[in-house]
């Protein structure tokens, strides 16, 4: 394993041991690639959600939002390409007739090899599955002779598709025609409600409409803690532009979005572009934005041009015009698009990952060291706790009602117990950028001790200019 995969599995550990991140459902043993926000990961997550939701809508006059429903009209996912081509492979045993995912066959196999081997297997696996190499995904589970659980043969068939859509029932009914999808990705809630807004917000072209949601996929390869997850939450914007813009808005979006991740203050080596050699068949330009995660350079979020595709599909598939008067032109038209879509829980995981660092802080006398979670105090889920140095003396009463003027404002944290340096570091852990404590020269000259997580300094300041000094950071 390398240092890498280590500083991952930490930071893992760390998400579950301070209430980020729980696997779903763990009192029965979890569910594969779900995952539960704990006390301080919902609010880390509601941090970013609410960071982006402020740039994209508020500071932008000519984007809108909307919350869309996760169920949509079945037809949708016709019109859109998810029906036909949003899949992964399967096989089926020819004695059994049991279908399997690939994915799945080969992990229980892999179940029973000792690790090292296994991870081996899994590695084949991953790179096939990424080579879209069917046949070598069977030559595979035939050179391992995997065999069916029911009929204990390796007679299998070809591998097929399988698609990646959830799908249940709508109403009582069990018949066909009530079979309807979780959604795979926000983007169609937008593209169906396109005229919707554009009329009762009297929009303009070009403008974008934006939304976060929930999305659903089921993914074969789910194996690395949040990053690929089976219920998610994505952050898209789209953006409608007059045809033949669509050029120059991709590249003004390319860098706004670039923009928008380096001004969290994230070293800017740590991401980079990566151009899609493979295009979509409709789409004119696509790349990714990259972060550097300790598990290597992987998407976080993808902007793709993506021609008039979309509002066109709808537009057949519903039989309803989706098109814009341009009065600036006189011209009838289905505008382009550009997309911005990035997933909610990756930027929650580059960020925790960008945050972590395990500092030796040892001195000559004395061992010491600590974890701390350096996020940007716009994003921290607690932005201050408040100290009484001991419980008496009217210590407590004093700290209580600095906490009682704050959070009206932000999220504060208020704790007496065990000694300071050790609140501290309960701090550091969970990335609270201020510490204050209330001691008794606070009752003489009506001065606190700040403390600032990443430098570790401290200094006497007025306790009535402590709000306004976490303010001024959060803004
Ligand atoms: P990937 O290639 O990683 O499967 P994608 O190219 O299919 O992703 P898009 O469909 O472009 O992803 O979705 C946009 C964003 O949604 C991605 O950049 C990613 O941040 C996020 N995302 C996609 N799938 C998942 C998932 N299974 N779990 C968490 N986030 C996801």
């Amino acid at each position: 394993m390398s240092t890498d995969q280590n500083k991952f599995q930490a930071i893992i550990s760390h998400c579950k041991e301070y209430g980020f991140v729980f696997p779903s459902s763990e009192i029965y043993d979890g569910l594969s690639a779900v995952y539960d926000y704990g006390q301080y990961g919902s609010e880390l997550k509601k941090n970013i959600k609410d960071y982006w939701w402020k740039s994209m809508t508020q500071l932008h006059e000519n984007i809108v939002g909307i919350d869309a429903a996760i169920f949509m009209h079945p037809t949708t996912w016709k019109a859109s390409g998810h029906v036909d081509n949003f899949s992964d492979p399967m096989i089926d045993n020819k004695d059994s007739k049991k279908r399997y995912r690939v994915d799945h066959l080969i992990e229980a196999y892999v179940e029973t090899l000792p690790e090292a081997e296994g991870n081996a297997v899994l590695a084949q696996m991953d790179e096939l599955l990424k080579e879209n190499d069917f046949a070598g995904l069977k030559t595979l589970i035939e050179e391992k002779k995997i065999t069916c659980s029911v009929s204990g043969t390796s007679n299998w068939t070809d591998v097929r598709q399988f698609n990646l859509m959830f799908s249940t029932q709508l109403g009582s009914v069990t018949d066909e025609a009530n079979e309807i999808y979780l959604r795979p990705e926000t983007a169609q809630g937008i593209f169906v409600n396109f005229l919707n807004v554009q009329k009762t917000g009297r929009m303009k072209v070009p403008f974008g409409i934006a939304q976060i949601g929930k999305a659903f996929r089921n993914e074969i390869v789910a194996r690395q803690f949040i990053f690929r997850m089976r219920e998610f939450e994505q952050m898209e914007m789209q953006f409608f532009v007059r045809p033949g813009t669509q050029k120059e808005w991709y590249e003004k979006w390319k860098e706004e979005r670039m923009q928008w991740h380096l001004s969290l203050g994230t070293d800017p080596s740590k991401y980079r572009f990566k151009d899609h050699v493979k295009l979509a068949h409709y789409a004119d330009a696509a790349v990714d934005i990259e972060f550097d995660f300790p598990i290597g350079f992987k998407e976080v979020e993808g902007i793709h041009s993506r021609g008039d595709f979309d509002l066109k599909q709808h537009q057949e598939y519903s039989k309803k015009k989706l098109q814009y008067f341009d009065t600036e032109i006189n011209q009838n038209y289905v505008p382009y698009v550009i997309e911005t879509s990035i997933g909610l829980d990756r930027m929650f995981l580059l960020t925790v990952c960008n945050a972590y660092e395990e500092q030796d802080l040892s001195t000559p006398e004395k061992a010491d060291s600590r974890v701390v979670m350096k996020f940007p105090a716009k994003l921290a889920p607690i932005k201050l706790a408040v100290f009484p140095l001991t419980k008496k003396d009217g210590l407590p009463e004093t700290a209580q009602l600095l906490v009682n003027e704050c959070k009206q404002h932000f999220h504060c944290y208020y704790e007496e117990k065990d000694s300071i340096g050790k609140r501290y570091r309960r701090q550091d852990a969970i990335g609270t950028p201020f510490c204050v404590t209330v001691d008794h020269q606070t009752k003489e000259d009506g001065t606190v001790t700040i403390r600032y997580r990443d430098s570790m300094e401290q200094e006497r300041v007025p306790l009535t200019e402590v709000k306004n000094i976490v303010l001024n950071k959060i803004m």
